[in-house]
């Protein structure tokens, strides 16, 4: 995502942010009911810092969730860090993100970004929203992988790290389940897919929340 103080790359086969924010306004969607940036538990402290110290109001609802039947709660995987007309961190007059050294590895992935097609597989998506993306969609649309990899770093760099972090939750919560702490209903194939908090059934609503974080297996 922009940045204040980030120079354009002279180099003409490298991704250029062209500063137009609209990965501060409209990230994921045009839809301003359903914009948010996905914060993840490790990043969730150092943000509500920032936003204490600079009296800023956060919108943070719970994102990514897994029921947990055993002990009749909700397991929280992340937040999401909602808004309607711009991030809260987004400078508009300056045209920047002014937290950009915390700023979330979704932010630092953008505009590569990963989609998840549920518990197991997670797709490398291209934001069409990324005006530099939209303008050069044509071009980049006949690349090959190793291409984009080059092209877009290290915005691919993050990207992965976003991937990992995704695989690491859920091995953490294979073994979690292997270990009857939890069952989330992996080791049965009982649910195949992450679910936010809008599509849980009635039941889940009223569940106590855990976070993932929070969850250890006894040595
Ligand atoms: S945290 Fe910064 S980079 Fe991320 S959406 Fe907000 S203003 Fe943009
Ligand atoms: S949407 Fe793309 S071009 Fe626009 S500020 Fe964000 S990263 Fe840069």
């Amino acid at each position: 995502m922009d940045d204040m103080t980030k120079a354009v790359p002279s180099h003409p086969d490298v991704f250029t942010c062209q500063r137009c924010g609209n990965c501060c306004r409209h990230p994921n969607t045009k839809d301003a009911s359903q914009r948010y940036i996905p914060i993840y538990l490790d990043e969730i402290e150092a943000l509500q810092d920032i936003a204490r110290e600079r009296d800023v109001a956060l919108d943070l609802k719970e994102d990514v969730m897994y029921p947990d039947y055993l002990n009749k709660r909700l397991i929280i995987i992340s937040y999401a860090l909602k808004f309607s007309d711009c991030c809260p961190f987004y400078d508009k007059n300056m045209k920047g993100c002014t937290i950009y050294e915390n700023r979330p590895l979704t932010c630092r992935a953008y505009p590569v970004s990963i989609w998840r097609e549920d518990g197991f597989r997670t797709l490398m998506h291209l934001e069409m929203e990324c005006k530099h993306v939209q303008a050069n969609s044509e071009n980049l649309h006949s690349k090959s992988f190793e291409f984009l990899e080059t092209y877009f770093q290290p915005e691919f760099k993050n990207a992965k790290q976003l991937m990992i972090k995704g695989k690491n939750i859920l091995y953490d919560i294979i073994q979690l389940e292997k270990a009857e702490i939890i069952d989330v209903g992996f080791l049965n194939q009982k649910i195949d897919f992450f679910f936010e908090i809008e599509n849980a059934k009635t039941e889940f609503l009223t569940w106590p929340r855990v976070k993932i974080s929070e969850l250890r297996i006894d040595d």
